[in-house]
C-alpha cells in the first residue's frame, strides 16, 4: 500500500531501543491508518502530497503510487481549486501555530470526475523532523443517503398520523415499533405505553375473540386478514386489517396493521335492526287489523248483500224494486272498494306471494277478455286482442295476478273510452334459457291523460282528473296495485298518452316456458294453405289481427272495409276466377250492416261457393237466429282466441267432423242432490242467509251456532258436507274440524268440509286446509260460489259415514 516504505525501516539499530521503539510505532500507527473509515492524506509544506491510505486509493478512486508526489489540489474539482490551494498555503504557512477549528466542508474529486461531499480534519504533524499536515477525509455520501432515508421514514411516519385509522407496526414477537396518533386514541394509550416493550395490550382480552389467533393466522398463510371485525372493550368495536411486512429478502419480518374503530356504525347497525324489528311487528299489527277489518266489514256485507239478493226474488212492486237493486249495486261497489284497499294493503306489507302454476296463456286473456266484452260492445267498442306467434302457448307463472293486472288496465280503457277500440297485444321481449319476458299493450282510443298527470295515477288514491272520476267512478287504487303486481313479477308498468288521442299501458313480466310449449300458433294446417279468405271489417285492427291469424295458417287473405267494398271484392274474385272460398264478416259496420251483407251474397247465385262466418261484438240471439237462417257456418263472439277461430274455420269448411256440443244442462235444484248439510256458523243473518239459500237449491240444513255445536251435531246425525265458519266463539273452525278428522281416524270416513271465511288474508288457505278442511270459500259468499262448492264435494261426502263413529 504505502509506497513510502523507507520510513518503515528501522533507522538506528545500535542505538537499540529508541530506534526499535520508533519504528515499531510507526509501525502501529501505519496499521492504524490503514484501519481507518476515513480517508488519509499527509501533505507537505509544499502542499504535496506524502502519504495516502488504503481507504484514500478507494475514495479518490487513485492509487497511492499515482497520488504521492501530486500537488493536493488534484483532490478537489477545479472549480475549487485555486481557493482551496490558497487555504491550503496559509494553514501550511502558520505551520506548528496552526489549530485545528473542527471539521471542514470540502467538495472532493474522484478520479473518474463525480464530485462528493466530504468532511475534512486537519492537524499540524511531523514526519522525520519535518513539517507535515495531516489531513482525515470523510465521504459524507452514505451517511447523506442515510439521513435522507431517515427523514423520509419519518415525514412517512408523521403522514400516518393524520390517519383517521390506527396504524401500529409489530415485530415478529409482537412488539411495537411504531404507532400513530390515531391508534393511541382508539385504544386509549400514550405512545410511551404503547411502544413500550411490555405492551402487549393490543393482543389482550379483546370482549369477544382471542386477537392472537388472528396474527397466528396471518404469519401462518402469509395472506392478510382484512377489516375483521371484533369487540375491543365492552361495547366499543373496531375492524383491523392485519398483513406480513416483509423485509428487503422477502422474510417475514413483522405486522403492520389498521384499526378502524366501528362503535358507531355498530350503534347505527343495531339500531337499524331494532328500528326494522319494530317496523316488521307494525306491519305485522296492520296486516292483522286488516284481516280483522275485512272480516268485520265483510260480515254484515254478506247480510246486505245476500237478503238484498233474497229480497229480490219475492212479490215487489216497481218502485220497491229499484230501491233494492240500488241496495245491492252499492255494496258491490262498496265490496269492491274493500277489496281494493285490502289487496292493496297486501301487495303494500308483502304479503302477496305468488303462485307460478301451468297455464295457457291464450285461455287466460281470453277469459280476462270475454267477461270485459259485454261492457265493450255495450259501449259499442271493439275489443280484441294479438298474442305473437313466437309466444309460447303454455307458460308457467301467476295467472291469476296476471288476469288481475289485465282486467284493471283493460277495464279502465274500456271505461274511459268513448267508441273505437281497445286492443291488448302480447310480444315477446327477451328469452333467457327457458325465461321469456313478455310485453302486454293495451292500448285505447280514450279520452286519454295529460303528461303531467301520467306520473301522478300510479300512486295511490290518485286519478287524473277528479272531475272525471266523479263520471267514471273508481277509487284510484287498480294502477297501483297493478304497478306493485307487475314489480312482483320482475317487470315494469308504464304508459304512453296524450289528452284526446287515447292510452298505450304497457307492461313486461317473466315467465317460465312450460317444456313443451311451442308457440300460441297452432302449425301451419296443409289443408288451410293457399285458401282465398276475405275479411270484412269496418276496424283496421280487427283486420289486421284476423289476418296475421289466417296468414299464419298459410291462407290467402284479401281485407275490405265495408260492405259495399267486401261485395266489389267478391266479385271482382269471380271475374278473375279465383273465387273466394270463406268470408269473416263483422257484424256492426256503419252503413251497411253484416248482415244487410250476407242477404246480398245470397241473392247471388255466383256467390254461392264461399263460406261466411260472422264475427261479432255483439252477443245478441236475435242476430245468431237471424244468422242461422241465412245460413251462416259460423257465429263467433269477438275477441277471439286462435285456437278457436282455427277450429270454427276448418269446421264451416267442413274439415273437421263436428261433434254436436252437448245441450247444456238446465241448472236447479231439480238435478242437484238434495243433500244434509251441517252449517256451523255463529251470526244470526248469515245463519239466516245461508239457510235459507241452502234450501232454495233443495238442501236440508242443520244449524251449529259454533264448533263445539258442530263437532257434537256431526257425532250424532249422518251428513254429506259441513260448511264450517272460521271465526266463531268458543271452539272456533279450525279447532273444530280438527276434533272431527281426529274421530274420523282409523276409518275410511272423510266428510268434505268447506271453510267459510271472511278473512281474505294470504295463507288462510293453506291455514284452512292445514286444519283438515277440504276447501274455502270467501265471504260475502253468492248462491253461485255455494253450488260451485257443492257439486265439488257432494259426489264425495255421500259416502255413508261409519258405525263405529255415529254414538
Ligand atoms: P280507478 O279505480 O280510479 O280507475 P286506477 O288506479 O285504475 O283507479 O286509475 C287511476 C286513474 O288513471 C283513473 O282514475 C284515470 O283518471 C286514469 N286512467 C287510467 N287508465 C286510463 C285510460 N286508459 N285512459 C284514461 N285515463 C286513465
Amino acid at each position: 500500500m504505502s509506497q513510502h516504505s523507507d520510513t518503515s525501516d528501522p533507522t538506528a539499530t545500535d542505538d537499540g531501543l529508541p530506534g526499535q521503539t520508533l519504528a515499531a510505532l510507526e509501525k502501529r500507527t501505519r496499521a492504524v491508518l490503514e484501519m481507518a473509515f476515513d480517508a488519509y492524506v499527509e501533505v507537505d509544506r509544499a502542499g504535496v502530497i506524502r502519504d495516502w491510505n488504503s481507504r484514500a486509493e478507494v475514495a479518490f478512486g487513485r492509487p497511492a503510487s499515482e497520488a504521492i508526489g501530486q500537488p493536493a489540489g488534484i483532490l478537489v474539482p477545479a472549480r475549487h481549486r485555486e481557493a482551496f490551494t490558497s487555504d491550503l498555503e496559509k494553514i501550511l504557512a502558520a505551520g506548528a501555530e496552526f489549530v485545528p477549528e473542527g471539521p471542514l466542508r470540502m467538495r472532493a474529486l474522484h478520479r473518474d470526475g463525480r464530485e462528493f461531499s466530504t468532511e475534512l480534519i486537519l492537524y499540524p504533524a511531523e514526519h522525520d523532523g519535518e513539517y507535515r499536515l495531516s489531513g482525515f477525509v470523510r465521504d459524507l455520501t452514505e451517511r447523506r443517503r442515510l439521513e435522507n432515508a431517515l427523514r423520509q421514514l419519518e415525514d412517512h411516519r408523521s403522514i400516518l398520523n393524520f390517519l383517521e385509522d390506527g396504524y401500529i407496526e409489530l415485530d415478529l414477537r409482537g412488539n411495537s415499533l411504531f404507532a400513530n396518533d390515531a391508534y393511541c386514541r382508539i385504544f386509549e394509550r400514550t405512545r410511551e405505553e404503547v411502544l413500550d416493550p411490555n405492551y402487549t395490550k393490543i393482543t389482550q382480552n379483546p370482549v369477544s375473540v382471542d386477537i392472537r389467533e388472528l396474527f397466528k393466522q396471518v404469519y401462518e398463510t402469509g395472506q392478510p386478514i382484512k377489516a375483521f371485525e371484533y369487540e375491543y372493550k365492552p361495547g366499543r368495536f373496531c375492524e383491523i386489517t392485519v398483513s406480513l411486512k416483509r423485509g428487503t429478502d422477502g422474510k417475514a419480518s413483522g405486522y403492520v396493521t389498521l384499526t378502524r374503530e366501528t362503535t358507531r356504525r355498530k350503534q347505527h347497525e343495531q339500531e337499524l335492526a331494532r328500528a326494522k324489528d319494530a317496523a316488521e311487528a307494525a306491519s305485522q299489527a296492520k296486516s292483522e287489523f286488516l284481516a280483522n277489518m275485512s272480516h268485520e266489514i265483510r260480515t254484515p256485507m254478506n247480510g246486505i248483500i245476500g237478503m238484498t239478493e233474497l229480497a229480490l226474488t219475492t212479490q215487489l212492486s216497481e218502485e220497491q224494486r229499484d230501491f233494492l237493486l240500488t241496495v245491492r249495486s252499492s255494496a258491490d261497489s262498496l265490496l269492491a272498494i274493500i277489496n281494493d284497499i285490502l289487496d292493496f294493503s297486501k301487495v303494500e306489507a308483502g304479503k302477496v306471494a305468488l303462485d307460478p302454476q301451468p297455464f295457457d296463456l291464450e285461455e287466460c286473456i281470453a277469459a280476462s277478455m270475454k267477461g270485459m266484452a259485454v261492457a265493450a260492445h255495450r259501449q259499442g267498442l271493439e275489443l280484441v286482442f294479438h298474442v305473437d306467434p313466437e309466444v309460447p302457448a303454455e307458460l308457467i307463472g301467476d295467472a291469476a295476478r296476471l288476469r288481475q293486472v289485465l282486467l284493471n288496465l283493460v277495464g279502465n280503457s274500456i271505461k274511459f273510452t268513448e267508441s273505437g277500440e281497445v286492443v291488448l297485444q302480447v310480444t315477446l321481449e327477451e328469452r333467457v334459457d327457458n325465461k321469456l319476458k313478455l310485453r302486454f299493450s293495451v292500448h285505447d282510443t280514450g279520452i286519454g291523460i295529460a303528461l303531467e298527470q301520467q306520473a301522478r295515477i300510479f300512486e295511490a288514491f290518485e286519478q287524473a282528473d277528479t272531475s272525471m272520476t266523479r263520471k267514471y267512478g273508481g277509487t284510484g287504487l287498480g294502477l297501483a296495485i297493478s304497478k306493485r303486481i307487475v314489480r312482483l313479477m320482475g317487470g315494469e308498468l308504464w304508459l304512453e298518452s296524450q289528452p284526446g288521442a287515447g292510452s298505450t299501458f304497457h307492461f313486461t313480466c317473466w315467465f317460465s316456458a312450460a317444456s313443451n310449449s311451442a308457440g300460441v300458433a297452432p302449425v301451419p294446417l296443409e289443408e288451410l294453405r293457399g285458401i282465398r279468405a276475405l275479411i270484412i271489417d269496418d276496424n283496421a285492427t280487427n283486420r289486421w289481427i284476423v289476418e296475421k291469424m289466417l296468414r299464419q295458417w298459410g291462407m290467402a287473405t284479401e281485407q275490405a272495409e265495408s260492405g259495399p267494398a267486401g261485395l266489389a271484392k267478391l266479385a271482382q274474385a269471380v271475374v278473375a276466377q279465383e273465387p273466394i272460398r270463406l268470408i269473416l264478416l263483422d257484424e256492426q259496420m256503419p252503413g251497411m250492416s253484416g248482415l244487410e251483407v250476407i242477404e246480398r251474397i245470397r241473392t247471388h247465385p255466383r256467390f254461392s261457393g264461399a263460406t261466411v262466418m260472422m264475427l261479432t261484438s255483439a252477443d245478441q240471439s236475435s242476430s245468431a237466429a237471424r244468422c242461422r237462417e241465412l245460413g251462416v257456418e259460423s257465429y263467433l263472439v269477438k275477441p277471439i282466441k286462435v285456437q278457436e277461430l282455427q277450429l270454427a274455420i276448418r269446421k264451416a269448411l267442413g274439415m273437421l267432423q263436428e261433434s254436436r256440443p252437448a245441450r247444456p244442462q238446465p241448472e236447479g235444484p231439480a238435478h242437484s242432490p238434495r243433500l244434509r248439510i251441517l252449517l256451523a256458523e255463529d251470526n244470526a243473518v248469515n245463519q239466516k242467509l245461508a239457510t235459507v239459500l241452502f234450501q232454495k237449491m233443495g238442501h236440508a240444513v242443520t244449524l251449529a251456532a259454533n264448533g263445539g255445536e258442530a263437532v257434537a251435531h256431526w257425532r250424532a246425525g249422518l251428513f254429506d258436507l259441513i260448511f264450517m265458519d272460521v271465526q266463531m266463539p268458543e271452539l272456533d273452525g279450525f279447532e273444530a274440524t280438527r276434533r272431527i278428522r281426529e274421530l274420523e281416524q282409523g276409518s275410511a270416513g272423510h266428510i268434505p268440509i268447506i271453510a267459510m271465511t271472511a278473512r281474505a288474508m294470504s295463507g288462510d288457505r293453506d291455514r284452512c286446509l292445514a286444519a283438515g278442511m277440504d276447501d274455502y270459500v270467501c265471504k260475502p259468499v253468492s248462491r253461485q260460489v255455494l253450488e260451485r262448492a257443492i257439486e265439488r264435494y257432494s259426489v264425495a261426502g255421500a259416502r255413508p259415514k261409519p258405525e263405529v263413529l255415529a254414538g
